[in-house]
This record gives structure tokens, sequence and C-alpha cells, in this order.
């Protein structure tokens, strides 16, 4: 901390609280005492009540600031819109410029081009009110301005939609929106907010009816989302309402030809989504504190005949007699209602996107069968072969008769299972807990059918291509929502953490790139050269992932190799990256344990499962029973995850005969495309599909893990903002020129610096290498001046804003 002078507002760093804002009492070569002002409240939340007085006077080591290699000083004490503005960079002044706002109710803030929300944990009305709706479209949509019309407001979700809009609209781009965060951290509600306000831009410039906005499409759009939400989001640990998917919605709009003199609207027409990565484990089975999927609560806490009406069976029954949902232990209520008023909503959603009637039936037999299969069981038979029966034949036959597959085909493809060499087929029969094994990957696959059957039915609802009535029109304009999954870091890490920080890895190359090129741009328009921008790019991660003899392709080949496990995956994955930075080898605790230095910190991974969980296709015999099956959905197959009904007959027709559709031999006898092979080629077409839009992010931020209301942990936020790239990104923006000024507001500010009677110059760049040159001069680095005129701004190198700072105070 040299240079700071006592009396002087600092940060200290403190392992509890990361960053605590202090006044500096005293200070020698190595040690600093400082006073901590009362914080009562929020130190509460962070330690558990353990009170503020411990703060009251400290003696700090300085040696702990080496990471900054300077001091810290706070900001002047102003809450600012944009990151980008603070004086000085560094975490803690990003920190406790987000805290400040919270705490003023005030969830959103800018950094740049990127919106961070944090989630306020209590509905704050009027920043969704109406007028708030129109002010963002009138100022950022239908109103034309010199200069950024965001200056103009302040930051929002509705500032992003209103853009994307315009970008759509009036510049005719397709667009998309990239949200991301961590499970509770709010991106579910923000997407909401989002599609809502765009679906009411259509109006066009307007003043407030008081009337809320609604169209048929829009409403069907909306009314889908619960849904999914029945079938894909669960009760967690962080969050009571948790989707356990990924989601890509593109929204659909027509571009009306506008009429002369008015305002190019464009109309939402419809929307599409895709899914990826259902989490398909919790479907049998979850954790003591956590939930099963909702829709088995929602059947379940039904009225008796409503139950009986989707299957006899479910009359009289409760939540305790399913294996698979288990007693509750929590109270259900979301957003108000019950598992009863929830499950009406959803027939009637259902019945808006044409689940109704046969198909209706159709699904929830799928869903309860699956219910059923939970409670089957095995035993062996006894006798000298290996061979295991049913235990549970009443629970059988209901499961027979629920999927229309005969009791005797079902109990043998549970206890059999048929092998094949190159001459002959022959059958092994498997012991009890084997066959109980796949009696679980059949439930899962069914459900996971239903869900992806699901989704197509909501496509075939809202598609523009099948829903639009404008005359034909085939190629709409898009904006995509992405509302995915954010990194993960727990203390035992799986396959599910793998695919979703590899799926992160994706998402933050292209984060990089954007941000890079919008300082590109910045600069191009300012007319500065851009030669020492250094950014970290994360390509050496994906590399070891995804690269040729990366972890993927090592994974794959165990799969495919008769005896292949998880130990000799991790063997061969280490050995054969050795030179890999992003491996984590030495860390090793176990044979299983691998680690992976992600651009977002260093996870540890344990690959007990990894073959298993990515080979996860169901038996030949199971197949071939889901194939017989009269029901539907089961005996259909869904190649793709989310496609209308008419693109899925394209793609139903049969695969090439060489080359990537072709079966490949290996342990199962058919081994399909892997579940990360799968996932692999999904991500691309995202990615490829993003890359055609101009993108826009919004950081989601989870403040605290109580759920409390506008109140915000520190360590758990600043983990965040380093996931999230927020300190990264202003990073890279100032990585070059750390300070900038306005031109007017350079001058205005340093004009006491010249000397009395200097003749005033018009030329603002003149009048600025006027007013600099003689203070600045001397401070040139490698022959670089030490600040740049731009067209609008003048850019300082580091240390020149704070040289001439303290220069100015010499003249106050
Ligand atoms: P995620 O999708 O990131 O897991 P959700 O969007 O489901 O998180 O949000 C979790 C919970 O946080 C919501 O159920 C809601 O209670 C609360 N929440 C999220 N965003 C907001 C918001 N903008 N205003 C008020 N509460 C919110
Ligand atoms: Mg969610």
């Amino acid at each position: 901390m040299s240079g700071e002078k006592t009396g002087a507002e600092v940060f200290i760093k403190d392992k509890e609280l990361a960053w605590i804002p202090a006044r500096l009492l005293d200070m020698t070569a190595d040690k600093a005492t400082v006073s901590v002002p009362s914080y009562g409240d929020e130190l509460d939340i962070e330690m558990g009540g353990r009170g503020a007085s411990k703060w009251a006077d400290a003696t700090v080591n300085l040696k702990d600031y080496a990471e900054f290699g300077k001091q810290l000083p706070l900001q002047n004490n102003k809450i600012l819109d944009d990151m980008v503005d603070l004086p000085y960079l560094h975490e803690a002044a990003i920190l406790f410029n987000v805290k400040a706002r919270l705490k003023d109710a005030l969830p959103y803030t800018r950094t740049g081009d990127i919106v961070i929300a944090v989630n306020p944990y209590t509905w704050l009305t009027h920043l969704y009110a109406e007028d708030q709706q129109l002010l963002y479209a009138n100022r950022l949509v239908w109103e034309k301005h010199d200069q950024d019309p965001r200056k103009l407001v302040p930051p929002h979700v509705y500032e992003v939609s209103a853009l994307c809009y315009r970008g759509l609209a009036v510049d005719g781009r397709n667009q998309s929106i990239l949200v991301s965060g961590e499970s509770g951290a709010g991106k579910t509600e923000t997407v909401k907010i989002a599609m809502n306000h765009m679906a009411s831009l259509q109006r066009g410039p307007v003043k407030a009816t008081g009337e809320a906005y609604s169209s048929p499409v829009v409403k069907r759009i909306v009314d889908s989302n619960p849904i999914l939400e029945a079938f894909g989001n669960a009760k967690t640990r962080r969050n009571d309402n948790s989707s356990r998917f990924g989601k890509y919605i593109n929204l659909q709009f027509a571009r009306q030809a506008p009429q002369p003199g008015e305002v190019d609207i464009c109309n939402l027409a419809g929307s599409k989504c895709n899914v990826y990565l259902l989490e398909k484990t919790r479907i049998v089975g979850h954790d003591e504190v956590e939930g099963a999927y909702h829709i088995f609560y929602q059947i379940l806490n039904s009225p008796d005949d409503i139950k009986a009406g989707l299957n006899p069976c479910l009359k009289g029954s409760k939540c305790e007699d399913y294996k698979y949902v288990g007693k509750l232990n929590f109270v259900r209520k979301i957003d108000g209602m019950s598992d009863a008023e929830n499950f009406e909503h959803l027939t009637n959603s259902l019945g808006l996107v044409g689940v109704s009637g046969e198909s209706y039936q159709t699904m929830f037999s799928a869903i309860v069968s699956v219910l059923i299969l939970g409670n089957m069981s095995f035993q062996d038979k006894g006798g000298d072969d290996e061979k295991s029966e049913v235990k549970s034949t009443d629970v059988c036959k209901q499961a027979s008769d629920l999927l229309g597959i005969p009791m005797e085909v079902l109990e043998l493809s549970f206890t059999e299972r048929t092998m094949k060499t190159r001459n002959e087929e022959y059958k092994v029969p498997l012991k009890h807990p084997i066959a109980k094994e796949g009696c679980d990957s059949f439930a899962k696959e069914i459900y996971a059918r239903s869900f992806l059957w699901l989704v197509r039915e909501i496509n075939s609802a809202t598609s523009a291509e099948e829903n639009y009535e404008g005359g034909g029109q085939s190629d709409f304009g898009i904006i995509g929502l992405l509302d995915i999954f954010g990194f993960e870091s727990f203390p035992v890490n799986g396959f599910e953490q793998l695919c979703i920080n590899y799926c992160n890895e994706k998402l933050q190359q292209k984060f990089t790139k954007d941000i890079f090129q919008s300082v590109q741009e910045e600069y191009k328009y300012e007319g500065i050269d851009l030669d020492d921008i250094k950014f970290d790019d994360n390509s050496d991660v994906l590399d070891l992932i995804e690269g040729r003899g990366g972890l993927l392709a090592m994974l794959n080949e165990e799969c495919v190799r008769p005896s292949g496990n998880d130990g000799a995956f991790v063997s061969k994955a280490v050995s054969g990256n050795k030179k890999s930075k992003c491996l984590l080898a030495d860390m090793r605790m176990g044979p299983l344990e691998f680690g992976i230095h992600h651009y977002a910190g260093k996870v540890m991974y344990n690959a007990g499962g990894f073959v298993g969980r990515n080979t996860d296709s169901l038996p030949v015999d199971l197949k071939k029973c889901a194939l017989a099956s009269t029901n539907d959905i089961l005996a259909n197959h869904l190649e793709n995850d989310a496609m209308t009904k008419t693109e899925s007959k394209a793609a139903a027709a049969p695969p090439p005969a060489s080359g990537k559709g072709a079966p490949r031999r290996g342990k199962s006898n058919l081994v399909s495309d892997t579940v990360w092979t799968k996932f692999k080629t999904q991500l691309n077409s995202l990615m490829a599909g993003l890359a055609l839009t101009s993108s826009r992010y919004i950081r989601c931020l989870k403040p605290n893990k109580f759920k409390k209301a506008l109140k915000m942990q520190h360590l758990t936020t600043i983990e965040q903002l380093r996931c999230a790239g927020v300190v990264a990104a202003v990073t890279i923006s100032r990585s070059a020129f750390p300070n900038k000024l306005d031109h007017v507001g350079c001058l205005e500010r340093f004009r006491m610096m010249r000397e009395a009677g200097a003749k005033e110059i018009e030329d603002p760049v003149e009048a600025l290498n006027d007013l600099l040159d003689p203070v600045l001069k001397g401070r040139e680095e490698d022959g670089k001046k030490a600040y740049v005129p731009g067209k609008t701004k003048v850019y300082f190198r580091a240390g020149a804003l704070e040289f001439l700072e303290n220069e100015r105070a010499k003249h106050l």
C-alpha cells in the first residue's frame, strides 16, 4: 500500500469476507493499522451473527496485498450504473458496487454491453411495470439518438430485450441473449422477463394503456413454459424450482411490410425450443432434501378422481407409495400454488398445445409407468444358473398393462440379455441387481422420451412454420434465448459436471471473443490503434476436453472397448495429456480422480461411473421391448431432440450406409453415439447457430445462499463474478488503456492546470493535447504516449490518470 496516506479509505483483504472497506490509521513498512466501520447486518448473514465488533481495529499485513501490486483505494462512494466507469479497477470495487446497488433495490448493473442481474429474491414490482416496459421500448427501440441510448436509462433486462428487438427490427440482424449463472441465480426468471418484454414490443411506439399486452401466439408461447417446468424442474438444495435441463428458445419474428412513413415492426410469429442434457439420474431417485421432478407430485397430490382418470392403479396412492418419489420432507408450494392446482393448470396448458384426449392419455401412461417401474423388484431364481425373476408380479402386471407389452416379454427383457457374436446369438441370464439396473434404465428412457416428445409437441404448436398465417413466409427473424446451467464445482464432481463445464468453456470462448470484438470496434470507431490488447483464451482447456486424444475421445474409446472401465479411462487420459497445463494430474487423490483447470477455476472430477453414464444405451432386449409397446411415445424413435413433427419425418429417412451414420460395433453390440458425443454435436450446432446472431449477455448472480431478499454475501458473489468473466471482461476492455474520459469531461476536470490567460482552443483534440502534453511529458513508455485522444474520448495508459489527479490536487 505504498503511497497511501494515513486516513485514506481502502479495501482490506479478509479470509471470510473477501474484502472490507476500512480507514487507514497508521502504516509502517510492512504493517498497517486500520479501522473498520461497523457492518452489523451484513456480517451477520455472512458469519452467522458473530458480530461486527471484532472488526473495530485491525492490523493488516501488507504482504497480503501483493496480489494487486498496489493499494486498493475505495471509490468515491458513488454507485455506478456501469462497472467500466469505475475509476479503479479491481474485484473489490466491482463487488461493492453491485452490493451497494442491491441494497438500494437495484439488481441490475452494466459492465459495458453485459448486464449483471443479481437475484433480488423479492419481486420488485415497480421494475417490471408497464411504464418501465414502455420506457425501454420508446427510448431504445423507437426513438433516434446521437449518443449511446443506454446512457439514458438505468441498466435492466429490458435494455437487452429492447436492443435485441431493435437489432432485429431496425438493423435486420438475428439476435441472441445468452443468460448464464449458477443454479438459483435467476436465469429462468430473467428469460421469462425478457420474453414478455419482447412480445410486448410489437405494439410499436405506444403510450401506456394500463392493459397487459396479449396475443394468442404470445399466450401459447408463454403458457408452454410451465409445461416444460413441470416435467423438467425439481426442487434442489439451491433452488426450489430448478431447471434440470438446458434450453434454447428461438423466438421467430415476421417482418411486416412497413407502411410509408411508419416504423418497421416485427411481429412475434412463433417459437421453437431445443433442450439439452435433461438430468436423467433424478428420474430414478434423489437426495433426501431434494425432490423428484415436479410432475410426479402434481399427479400424486391431485384428487382421487383425477388420478384414477390417468390410471386406475393410482387411486388412493400417495407419494411414499412410489420408490422413485418417496416421502415428502418439505412443503410443496411453488409461487403459492398447490400441486393439485398446478396439475389442473398443466392440463389446461397441455390442451393449448394440443396434448389432449388420446395423446394426453398416452403421455401420462408413459409417465405413470415410470412410477410403477420404480416399484419393480427382482429375486434370484435359485438353482445353478444365475437367473433372476420378477418378485413383484402385481407391479409387473400394471407396467405391462400400461405399456401394452406382454408380461412375459417384459420379464424376460429384464432378466436376460441377448449377446451376439459374428455367427450366433445367445441369451445370458442376469442376476437380480443387474435386472433392477436394467429396469431403472428403462424407466429413465421412457421419461426422457416423453420429455422430448413433449418438446416436439410444444414446438409443433408454437413454431411459426406450422402456425403463423402471415402469408407463407419462411425466413423468420430470430431472437434466441439461452437458459443453460452455469459452471459447476462441487465437493465431488461427476460426469454431469464435466458435460456442464465443457458447455461453459464453449460459451466462455465465445464470450471472450465477443468482448474482444466489441473493444476492437470501439477502438476502430475512436480511430485508435489496437496493438496491445491481450486476453486469456481458453482454447487449451477445450483442446484437452474435445481435441484429438482429449478426454472425450479417450472416454469414447473406453466405452467401445470390451473391458473398458473408468480407471483405465483416467490413467489413459492422464498419460496421454501430460503436456496439457490444464489437466491436473499431480493432485490426484485416487485412481479415479483427475482435475481440470477451467477458466473459472480448478475442478476435481471423480470418474466413477463415467463409462456407464457416457454409454447410457438401453440393452438391446429393452430397446426391442420398447419398440413392441402399444404406447406411441415409446415405440417411436426420436432421433433428434427438438424438432417439429414435419422435420422429424424428414429426419427419419434411413441414415447413409457409410460414414457417421453407420452403426459401430462394440461392447453391447449396438453402440450408438455416446451421451457426450451427442452433446458435443448438439453444442456445436448451438454454437454455429449463435454465431449467426448478434449476442448479448446477461450474467445472473445468486447473492446469498439463504434466498434472503436484497442481501449479498461477499465470497460467493466474488466467486461468481470470476466465473461469469465479469472481471475478465472489464480487464479486456481496459487492458491497453485502463481509463478513459470523454473529451469535454476531461477538459473540464483538468482545466485549472492550464496557465492563467492561456488562449481557448476550439478543436477538442487540439485542446486536449495542449492541456495534457505538458503534464504527461516524460511519462512515455516504449515511446508510447501516456494518453491517446480518440474521436470522442481520451484514453489513458496505466498510471496516467492517477498522475493527473495528483497534479490536479496540487492546483486546488
Ligand atoms: P435459475 O434458473 O438460475 O436456476 P430461477 O430463475 O429459477 O433460477 O430463480 C430462482 C428463484 O429466485 C425464483 O424461483 C424466484 O423466487 C427468485 N428470482 C429469480 N429472479 C427473480 C427476480 N428478477 N425477481 C424476484 N425473484 C427472482
Ligand atoms: Mg432455471
